[in-house]
C-alpha cells in the first residue's frame, strides 16, 4: 500500500525514510516540504535528487484536502472554503482577516476536526446532522495547507489559526494534538503556538489532560450560560458535567498553565442575556483569570431563540465590567456568505440529500 506522508510528524518522517533505506535527514527535508512549503508533487522538491523522486512516486504520496467551493465576502474580509476529504465527506474552514492598528493585521484560518458533531448544542448548526467520523491530523493540517497555498498569489500569510470550526477538538485528541504540533513545529507550518487557539465544548477529564500537556496555547471554553438550568437547555454535554466541574477543570488548567483562559459566551435573545445573567456569571468566574469573548447569537433555523438588540449586548458588557471581568463584545463573522458554524457543510449536505 501508498503511504501518506501527510500527517506524520519529523520523527516519523525520518523514521520512515530510514525504512526505505535513505538518511534521516531526507525525512527532515520531506518534513519541510510537505508542511512548510505546501508542497505535495515530489517533482518540484528542488533538494531531493531525481532517483529518489521516482522512488518515493512509486512507494509513497502527500495527501491533499480537495478545495471544492471558496466563497469570499463583500468586502473580503472573510473568506469560507469548503473541502472534499478521501472518502467524500466535506468540511469547512474560514479565513478572516483583521486590520489592527499600527498596520499589523491578523489572518486567521478556522478549522475542522471532525466531519459533523455528537455535541448537540442547540444553537448549532454543526451538529445538526450528527456525527460521521474524526477527521485524522492530516486532514486537521490540510485545511490550513490548502488556504496558505490558495492565498500564496496575495503573499498573505495565515498568521493565527482557531481550531473552533466544525467538532470537538478534545474529543479527537490525539489527532488535534499531533495537528498542532505540525502546524507550530518551525519547519512544519511554523505558526506560532501562541497564535494557535483551541475551543472546547468543556469535557473536564480532557481540559486536564490537555492542561497536562502545558502547551502556551489559547484556551477557550464555550460557557454560554451563567448555570446550570439555562446551560442544561442548550448545550447537552452540561448534563454529563455540570458547570461547576467545568470551572474546576478550569481552575485546574489554570493553575497547570499559568495561561489565561477565554470564555465564550453567546448572547442569546431573552435567555441569557440580562444584567442579572451578567452578575452571575461575573460570580461563577471569580478566582478565574479570564477573557469573556461576548458573542452575539448567530442566528441558525430551527432554533427558536434571536439575537439580542445591541443595547442590551452593551448593558450586558457594562454589567460584567462593574464585576472587573475583562470581556470583549465580537462581531461575528461570514454571516453572509454561510460561514457562520457549520452553515456551509448543511448546505452542501441538503443539497446533495436533496438530489437523493
Ligand atoms: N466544539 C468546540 C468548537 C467548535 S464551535 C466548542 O464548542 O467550543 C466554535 C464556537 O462557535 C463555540 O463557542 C460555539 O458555541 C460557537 N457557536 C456555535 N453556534 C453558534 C451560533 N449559532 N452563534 C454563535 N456562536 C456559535
Amino acid at each position: 500500500m501508498m503511504m501518506d506522508l501527510k500527517g506524520l510528524n519529523q520523527q516519523e518522517m525520518e523514521d520512515y525514510a530510514k525504512t526505505i533505506g535513505e538518511s534521516a535527514f531526507r525525512g527532515r527535508q520531506l518534513f519541510k516540504w510537505i508542511y512548510n512549503k505546501g508542497e505535495s508533487d515530489f517533482g518540484p522538491m528542488t533538494d531531493i535528487g531525481k532517483a529518489l523522486k521516482e522512488k518515493l512516486s512509486h512507494i509513497c504520496y502527500v495527501s491533499q484536502i480537495k478545495p471544492v467551493n471558496r466563497v469570499k465576502s463583500a468586502n473580503g474580509d472573510t473568506e469560507k472554503f469548503l473541502f472534499e476529504l478521501s472518502d467524500g465527506n466535506h468540511v469547512e474552514s474560514v479565513l478572516m482577516r483583521y486590520e489592527e492598528h499600527l498596520g499589523f493585521g491578523r489572518t486567521t484560518a478556522c478549522i475542522s476536526t471532525q466531519v459533523g458533531c455528537a455535541q448537540g448544542c442547540a444553537f448549532c448548526a454543526s451538529g445538526k446532522h450528527g456525527f460521521i467520523r474524526n477527521l485524522t491530523a492530516a486532514e486537521i493540517v490540510d485545511q490550513v495547507i490548502q488556504i496558505q497555498n490558495t492565498i500564496d498569489e496575495t503573499e498573505e500569510r495565515v498568521s493565527n489559526v482557531v481550531i473552533m470550526g466544525i467538532g470537538e477538538p478534545l474529543v479527537n485528541y490525539d489527532n488535534v494534538l499531533k495537528a498542532i504540533h505540525l502546524i507550530n513545529h518551525c519547519d512544519g507550518v511554523a505558526i506560532g503556538i501562541r497564535h494557535i487557539a483551541v475551543s472546547t465544548v468543556g469535557i473536564p477529564a480532557l481540559i486536564r489532560r490537555l492542561a497536562d500537556e502545558k502547551l502556551h496555547i489559547r484556551f477557550a471554553v464555550s460557557l454560554h450560560a451563567p448555570n446550570d438550568e439555562i446551560r442544561n437547555k442548550i448545550m447537552p454535554v452540561n448534563h454529563k458535567f455540570p458547570i461547576s466541574e467545568l470551572i474546576d477543570a478550569c481552575k485546574y488548567y489554570q493553575k497547570t498553565t499559568e495561561r489565561r483562559i477565554t470564555i465564550e459566551y453567546m448572547l442569546i435573545d431573552g435567555l441569557n442575556d440580562s444584567p442579572a445573567h451578567a452578575r452571575e456569571l461575573a460570580k461563577l468566574l471569580d478566582g478565574l483569570f479570564v477573557m469573556v469573548n461576548l458573542i452575539p447569537l448567530n442566528p441558525v433555523e430551527h432554533f427558536p431563540y434571536k439575537r439580542p438588540p445591541m443595547a442590551r449586548c452593551r448593558a450586558f458588557i457594562a454589567e460584567t465590567e462593574k464585576y472587573g471581568l475583562k470581556s470583549l463584545l465580537r462581531n461575528e463573522r461570514g454571516t453572509g456568505i454561510d460561514a457562520a458554524c457549520g452553515q456551509l457543510r448543511n448546505r452542501v449536505e441538503e443539497s446533495a440529500s436533496d438530489l437523493l
